[in-house]
């Protein structure tokens, strides 16, 4: 995993330091040595990733940082903020000011690469997300929640698992500040309940607990569907160094080594927070986005969109399953009529109850899709001629049996359809040749009184009924 670092400090010789570092370990390395000087590299170059100096004379980082967050071209970089030892109070400033992580000076190897990798991993995740999001509509008018800085630390959950009893309550402390519920699991069984545990907004594990092995249930954590995302951060001894890399090998997304500093502790819980709820947001706009690519809003049955690709697979296959698909093309009877005497919106909830009546009366193999106006398509596997026709059959007479009883019109709506036929066989071996033949069947009931189903052999109502 390579990326693109940016290192930002005033002083020429942390500059040379964190670049030796840095490409020691094959990052890319672009450096900046004043706040004005940054900001243009930003723009210009979009690293994947920014180490920002706090202190620097003019600009400071956090000016630096919130700029940065700003500017929707490149909030979504993650910035690291070094800050003094002794200055405990400018973590929480950094995060205020939309920083994502934090290093103190002097800055180790271990911990300088643990962090950037883990954010790494973060933002190629982002990007990603980012990208398949803003295809949909999502991200033009909700510009803000671009930058995850936005997202509220209410009603946080958080899972802490420490089994020596001060420690934990002295963790449980210095979160209440922010955080409304903190659970205490007893894991002396070594392992963690899955149930209800998509409820957590982060994972507090210790790493010393006396009856279980916290490296196992991170492992647990990491491969269980529901937590998969969820941010574990670790409680680790300072200088342990085999089991933080053995750790961040597994997955886990931030450490806080003993002594605990509560201001770095709280600093660190809430920007893993912050990230996850971003990524939840992203997951489920990206979710939203692919359902209404495939779905017809008015009907909620799939689009012609989806019904292409969907024939494309059948012809795709090989032959015995492309044998016995057949393809209904359903069109509402004189509906520009329905229009015209009841008004458009009777229309639209004419169309709704002809949809439903049609999904219910398929099976959950088939497939039905809005083709256009009031047209549809309805795709059948595994049906032969007859089947096909027994089914067109039925659906004509789902819709023309029982009129259709509308908000907004006081008597119902007497409403039919005409259906064309087609199935997949010699001479009929193409998506566009299916289509072909079942509109000429529909052309054909439209031609000869509406109300009927054609295509292979025609069948007019009263000879059905
Ligand atoms: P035919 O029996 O020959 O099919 O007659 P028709 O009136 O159904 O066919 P035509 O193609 O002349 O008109 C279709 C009408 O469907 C016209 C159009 O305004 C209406 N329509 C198409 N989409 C919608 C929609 O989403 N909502 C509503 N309310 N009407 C729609
Ligand atoms: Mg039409
Ligand atoms: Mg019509």
């Amino acid at each position: 995993m390579t990326a693109r670092v940016l290192v930002v400090d005033d002083v020429l010789h942390n500059v040379k330091l964190l670049e030796a570092k840095l490409r020691s370990e094959y990052f890319d390395v672009l450096t900046a040595m004043n706040g004005m000087d940054a900001l243009e590299i930003i723009e210009k170059d979009q690293p994947d990733i920014i180490l920002l100096d706090v202190m620097m004379p003019g600009m400071d980082g956090f000016e630096v940082c919130r700029r940065v967050k700003a500017n929707p071209a490149v909030a979504h970089i993650p910035i690291i903020m070094v800050t003094a030892l002794d200055q405990p109070k400018d973590r929480v400033m950094g995060l205020e000011a939309g920083a994502d992580d934090f290093l103190t000076k002097p800055i180790q190897d271990l911990p300088l690469f643990a962090r950037v990798k883990s954010l790494v991993r973060l933002k190629v995740l982002m990007d990603e997300l980012r990208i398949r999001n803003s295809t949909g509509q999502a991200f033009t008018s909700e510009g803000a929640l671009q930058n995850s800085a936005s997202f509220k630390l209410d009603d946080a959950k958080i899972l802490l698992i420490e089994d020596y009893e001060r420690v934990a309550n002295r963790i449980i402390g210095y979160l209440d500040q922010t955080v409304e519920t903190v659970d205490l699991d007893d894991v002396s069984g070594g392992t963690l309940s899955t149930e209800n545990m998509g409820q957590y907004d982060l994972f507090i594990i210790s790493l010393s607990l006396r009856e279980a092995d916290g490296l196992r249930l991170c492992s647990s954590i990491r491969s269980n569907e529901v937590t998969r995302h969820t941010p574990i951060l670790i409680l680790i001894d300072e200088g342990d160094h085999a089991t933080l890399i053995q750790a961040m090998d597994l997955g886990v997304t931030d450490y806080v080594t003993r002594p605990i500093d509560g201001n770095e502790l709280l600093a660190r819980v809430k920007s893993q927070i912050r990230h996850k709820r971003f990524a939840d947001y992203l997951r489920g706009n990206m979710q939203k986005n692919m359902e209404m690519a495939v779905t017809d809003a008015v009907t909620n049955l799939y689009n012609r969109h989806f019904l292409d690709t969907h024939l494309e697979s059948v012809f795709s296959q090989q032959n015995e399953k492309q044998a016995n698909v057949s393809l209904l093309m359903l069109d509402i009877d004189h509906f520009k009529k329905v229009n015209d005497t009841y008004g458009h919106s009777s229309g639209d909830e004419v169309l709704e109850e002809f949809s439903k009546r049609i999904t219910n009366n398929i099976r959950s193999i088939d497939l039905a899709a809005r083709y256009g106006g009031e047209e549809f398509v309805i795709v059948m596997p595994e049906t032969d001629v007859e089947f096909a026709l027994y089914i067109a059959e039925r659906l004509r007479r789902t819709i023309s049996d029982e009129p259709f009883v509308i908000s907004g019109s006081e008597s119902p709506i007497h409403v039919t359809v005409s259906i064309g036929v087609s199935i997949v066989g010699e001479g009929c071996d193409t998506r566009e040749k299916l289509f072909a033949e079942a509109d000429k069947g529909l052309y054909q009931a439209k031609k000869t009184g509406r109300n009927k189903v054609c295509g292979i052999r025609c069948l007019d109502n009263e000879q059905a009924s």
